[in-house]
């Protein structure tokens, strides 16, 4: 198993996090500024356009008023010869015309600066008489200039901007023509917006603004001469005007230069009215960041998780191709032993089967031993014969009786031929014999053995009871294994019958049942012990004190016919004696050997 990566702490995400966004918020953040600023900015510039064009059209459209006025009959007799009813007349002239102008006062003075005639004639606080000598306006218009100054009012204390201009005849100056306007309403045009408006004079002094505390403030240093022109002329309410600082750091401002009269306008924004829009411009952007970062690293933990489960089917994989790698191992370890084991147990089948096959000639060898005597005495009554009737042959020729001597030379051949036979079936016994199973006739075969035996029965006068079917029963065996079984059994029972007193019987009978053909052999002997009952099979097993007993007759026999699928049963009459069974399978002469052996 893959160890499980350790979760980083969440503290390292979140400065991870930190130090991704702050770099990309930075410009984020002056671009934000840039945008909105450039926005305030284009916004401010038309108001300021608007301003001034309004302050320019208000002034403009007096400016030229005195020139025009000063022509008028009504007024310039008033300078020729001021009695009461031409001042009178002129009063109500200007009276009239300062409504129909908006102006904020209209007055006439005399070559002295004194009040001759005036608009607000019949207000409180009017003009007349009063002399305005020391006005700047009054000395720019005597000296035959367009006279312009911006003051408060001596008596109003109002604000106000003063046009003048000489009334002449030819060189001579009659008079001045004043048109005072009001600029206070310039001031309320504005309002209350977060924007401040500020007009400076020539001598940078705020005569308008939308702040109250500004005004009559100096915006810069004012030098000795200024400050004696002021303390002349007197414009604001103080001859001293205090000093005011804008920071540039509170405030974003705009200027507009007013060249005809040398004054300045100007627009100041608050850079705190800036910082919303842009923070809420940074805040967006933070957010919008912070959802695309957060989307890449739930992107990325996913890709984790997908390589982190990739390497764990990996590993199962490897796991399970590991365990099958080793149960196959197992197995072939397994297997190897199982052929290791089956070559044992064929090696061992193989010795068994020598032995088996040693054993067998061995107990042919024996058989052979306890034969040979009779083997001996079978051979020399032939020859003993032959010898005899070949003397006798002599003798015969000797006497011309040939057809006699023909006679025994036959009886001659005829024995040689027998003895012959006897021999050849000594032959088949002992040899070895490797041939496959096959359908051998039963009734030859215990023939064949009964002729070897027939000197022993003759010996012990037994003569065999047969009581077989008269069709031949084929067996499935070997034609000499048969045989040897056969004289082996036989041979046995005329063992038995010779401890016993005669009469000796040797009963032989078969059946044929089931697929199977049942020989049995019965005899009077002293039948089976009950040791020799249940170890008469076992090789070298034998109750037989002479050297003729070597005991392997019934081992031998017992493997013969369990190899040809058959198998022998040992018993005890009821009555006395053996009873020993021989079964063997049926086989039909006319199938091929191989065939009627497979089960
Ligand atoms: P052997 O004949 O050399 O003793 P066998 O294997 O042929 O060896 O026989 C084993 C023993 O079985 C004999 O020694 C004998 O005791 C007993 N036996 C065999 N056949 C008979 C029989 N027909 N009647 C009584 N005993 C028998």
């Amino acid at each position: 198993m893959t160890p499980i990566p350790e979760r980083r702490p969440r503290w390292r995400h979140l400065a991870l996090l930190a130090l991704v966004l702050v770099p990309l918020l930075w410009p984020l953040q002056r671009l934000a500024e840039r945008y909105y600023t450039g926005e305030l900015l284009e916004q401010n510039r038309q108001t300021l356009d608007l301003y001034v064009a309004n302050l320019l059209g208000t002034l403009g459209r007096y400016e030229v008023l005195p020139a025009i006025l000063g022509d008028l009959p009504v007024l310039r007799q008033v300078l020729h010869a001021p009695d009461d009813m031409h001042t009178m007349q002129a009063n109500r002239l200007l009276s009239e015309l300062r409504e129909r102008t908006g102006a904020d006062v209209i007055y006439l003075l005399d070559p002295a600066g004194n009040t001759l005639a005036a608009s607000n004639w019949n207000e409180t606080d009017h003009f007349i008489g009063r002399n305005f000598a020391f006005r700047p306006y009054f000395q720019q218009a005597m000296d035959g200039q367009l006279g312009r100054f911006f003051g408060l009012g001596t008596t109003s204390g109002k604000r106000g901007y003063y046009f003048s201009h000489a009334v002449q005849e030819g060189e001579r100056i009659l008079g001045v023509m004043v048109v005072k306007v009001d600029l206070d309403f310039t001031e309320a045009l504005w309002g209350h917006t977060p924007e401040r408006l500020l007009v400076t004079d020539p001598f940078g002094v705020v005569i308008l603004t939308s702040d109250p505390d500004w005004r009559y403030r100096a915006t810069r240093p004012l030098n000795a001469e200024e400050a004696e022109r002021i303390a002349l002329d007197r414009p604001y309410p103080t001859t001293k005007p205090e000093a005011l600082t804008l920071s540039l750091d509170d405030w974003l401002i705009q200027s507009r230069e007013l060249r005809e009269i040398d004054w300045s306008v100007r627009i100041l924004t608050p850079q705190a009215q800036l910082e919303r829009p842009v923070r809420t411009a940074v805040a967006i952007g933070a957010a919008t960041l912070l959802a695309l970062l957060l989307l890449v690293g739930l992107l990325l933990q996913r890709r984790r998780h997908l390589l982190e489960r990739m390497a764990l089917d990996a590993q199962a994989r490897r796991e399970l191709e590991q365990r099958v790698q080793e149960r196959t191992q197992d197995l072939e370890a397994l297997n190897a032993r199982l052929r290791s084991e089956v070559l044992e147990r064929e090696q061992t089948q193989q010795e068994l089967v020598r032995a088996q096959d040693e054993l067998l000639q061995a107990g042919k060898l024996s058989a052979l031993g306890t034969m040979s005597a009779s083997i001996s005495h079978e051979l020399n009554q032939p020859l003993a014969a032959i010898r005899s009737y070949a003397d006798n042959a002599g003798m015969l020729l000797d006497h011309g009786r040939q057809p006699e001597a023909r006679a025994n030379l036959r009886l001659i051949s005829d024995l040689t031929s027998r003895m012959a036979s006897i021999i050849s079936q000594l032959r088949a016994f002992a040899r070895r014999d490797p041939s496959a199973p096959e359908p051998v006739s039963l009734q030859a075969a215990l023939e064949d053995a009964l002729t070897v035996l027939a000197p022993r029965c003759t010996a012990l006068a037994v003569t065999p009871t047969q009581s077989l079917p008269d069709s031949t029963l084929w067996v499935q065996a070997g034609e000499t294994r048969l045989r040897q079984v056969l004289t082996n059994l036989l041979s046995n029972a005329l063992d038995a019958l010779a401890d016993v007193a005669p009469p000796r019987q040797l009963l032989i009978s078969a059946t044929r049942e089931d697929g199977y053909v049942t020989l049995s052999l019965a005899d009077n002997g002293s039948g089976f012990s009950e040791e020799s009952l249940r170890r008469a099979c076992e090789p070298f097993f034998t109750t037989k004190v002479s050297t003729e007993g070597l005991g392997l007759g019934l081992a031998i026999c017992d493997s013969l016919v369990r190899s040809l699928g058959g198998e022998l049963q040992l018993g005890n009459r009821a009555e006395g004696g053996a009873l020993v069974q021989l079964r063997l399978r049926c086989a039909n002469p006319g199938r091929t050997p191989k065939e009627t052996l497979l089960p």
